[in-house]
C-alpha cells in the first residue's frame, strides 16, 4: 500500500509503498477512507516531539474494516469505523475509573516476538499513536475503532477522530459549559472551532473567538462564535474582560501555547475555569497569578476528549446528522496523500481550517 513516511532528518514526508502484516488475533484492517491533518502531526514533522523514526503519522481518521482478526467479536468486514488513538485495555485503574482516554495499558502495542505491524521488505516502519492514518491501509489494536452508521460521510467522520472529539469533549465533559454561560476560545484550528461548536450547542451565552487569522476568525463566526478578537491587535485578556464586564465562566486554551494558556487564566470571571486543550510541548511552563486561584478561579487539562471514545463519537455523529455539528464548514482542503507536504505547509503558513486526504 501507499503510506506518508517520516524518515530521519526529513521534515516533509515521501509518500512510499509500504507492506501491511497479517491481521493480529484483536486487530482490525481497515480500507482507509479519509486522513485529517492535525496540528501535533506537524509538531511531529519538525521534531518538536521525538518519535522513532521512519514512521507513517497521522492519527485522526475513518474507512472500512476489510477484515477482523480471530478474537475479535465487536466488528465485521464492513463495519464502518472512526479510529481514535485513545486505545483502552479496560483492567487499569484509569480505565476502571472512568477515564480510559488516559489508559495506561500497553496492550494495543505487539507482544514481543510478533513482529510489526507495517514494515519495509521486513524494516520495521513504527506506527504513529496507534493509528498511522496516511496510508491506504489501517492495522489497527480493535480498541483503536468505533463503529458508526453508514449514514455518516466517511470523509468528514474523519474529523472526529481526534480535533472534533477533543474540542466537543473537553466543552461537555471537562468543562461542563452550561447554558447561559460566557466562554472564550483561544485559538481556532480545528480544535477551538469544535471548542465553538460545543459552547453553542451546550448552549452558551457569549462564545468570543480568537485568533490571529481572519479567516479562521470568520470560520468561527459561521459555526457559532458571538464576538471575534484579533490577537496581534488586543491585549486578548484585557479585551475578552471588557467584553464581558470583568472575565469569562470559561477559557479553551485551543492554540498550543504557552503565551495562551497564560491568557486563559487572566480572561476569566470570578469562579471561572480555563481548560487547556492544545498541545503544548513538554517541560514548558506560565505564570498564574496566585491571587486570581483564590476566587474560585481553576486551571485544567482535557485530554481527547475526556470521556471513552467510543461513547463519545457516535453522540457527535448523530450531532452532525441532526445539523447542529458543523464539519463541512471547517474543511479547508480535500487533498490527495500525494498533496500531503502541500497541505502542512498550509497549515504551517497558518490559514488552513482541516485539511483532509481523501482515498
Ligand atoms: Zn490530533
Ligand atoms: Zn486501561
Amino acid at each position: 500500500m501507499k503510506a506518508a513516511v517520516l524518515r530521519d532528518g526529513e521534515k516533509t514526508l515521501r509518500v512510499e509503498d509500504v507492506d501491511v502484516d497479517r491481521v493480529g488475533p484483536h486487530e482490525l484492517l481497515v480500507q482507509t477512507s479519509a486522513a485529517g491533518l492535525c496540528h501535533s502531526d506537524l509538531n511531529h514533522l519538525h521534531g518538536v516531539f521525538d518519535i522513532p523514526r521512519p514512521s507513517v503519522l497521522g492519527h485522526e481518521s475513518a474507512g472500512i474494516v476489510v477484515e477482523v482478526g480471530s478474537e475479535v467479536v465487536d466488528f465485521v468486514a464492513g463495519d464502518h469505523v472512526i479510529t481514535c488513538l485513545s486505545t483502552f485495555c479496560g483492567r487499569c485503574e484509569r480505565c476502571l475509573s472512568g477515564s480510559s482516554y488516559l489508559c495506561a495499558g500497553s496492550h494495543s502495542v505487539r507482544p514481543p516476538g510478533a513482529g510489526p505491524r507495517l514494515h519495509q521488505s521486513g524494516d520495521e516502519v513504527h506506527q504513529f499513536l496507534n493509528v498511522s492514518s496516511f496510508a491506504e491501509r489501517l492495522l489497527v489494536h480493535e480498541t483503536a475503532a468505533v463503529r458508526i452508521t453508514k449514514d455518516m460521510p466517511l470523509d468528514l467522520a474523519a474529523l472526529i477522530g481526534c480535533g472534533v472529539t477533543t474540542g466537543l469533549g473537553a466543552v461537555f465533559h471537562r468543562a461542563r459549559v452550561s447554558p447561559g454561560e460566557t466562554v472564550a476560545v483561544l485559538g481556532c484550528g480545528g480544535i477551538g472551532l469544535s471548542v465553538v461548536q460545543g459552547a453553542r450547542i451546550a448552549g452558551a451565552s457569549r462564545i468570543i473567538a480568537v485568533d490571529l487569522q481572519q479567516e479562521k476568525l470568520d470560520a468561527a463566526t459561521l459555526v457559532g462564535a458571538t464576538d471575534v478578537l484579533r490577537a496581534d491587535r488586543c491585549d486578548t485578556a484585557e479585551a475578552i474582560r471588557e467584553l464581558t464586564d470583568g472575565g469569562v465562566d470559561h477559557c479553551f486554551e485551543a492554540a498550543g501555547s504557552v503565551a495562551t494558556a497564560e491568557a486563559a487564566v487572566e480572561s476569566l470571571a470570578v469562579g471561572g475555569t480555563a481548560t487547556i486543550v492544545g498541545l503544548i510541548p513538554a517541560g514548558r511552563t506560565f505564570p498564574v497569578q496566585a491571587r486570581l486561584l483564590l476566587d474560585d478561579r481553576r486551571v485544567q487539562g482535557a485530554m481527547m476528549g475526556a470521556r471513552n471514545f467510543r461513547l463519545a463519537m457516535p453522540k457527535y455523529v448523530d450531532l452532525f446528522l441532526s445539523g447542529r455539528l458543523m464539519l463541512e464548514e471547517m474543511v479547508s482542503s480535500r487533498i490527495g496523500l500525494d498533496s500531503i507536504n502541500d497541505g502542512f505547509a498550509a497549515m504551517e503558513a497558518g490559514g488552513s481550517l482541516r485539511d483532509l486526504v481523501v482515498f
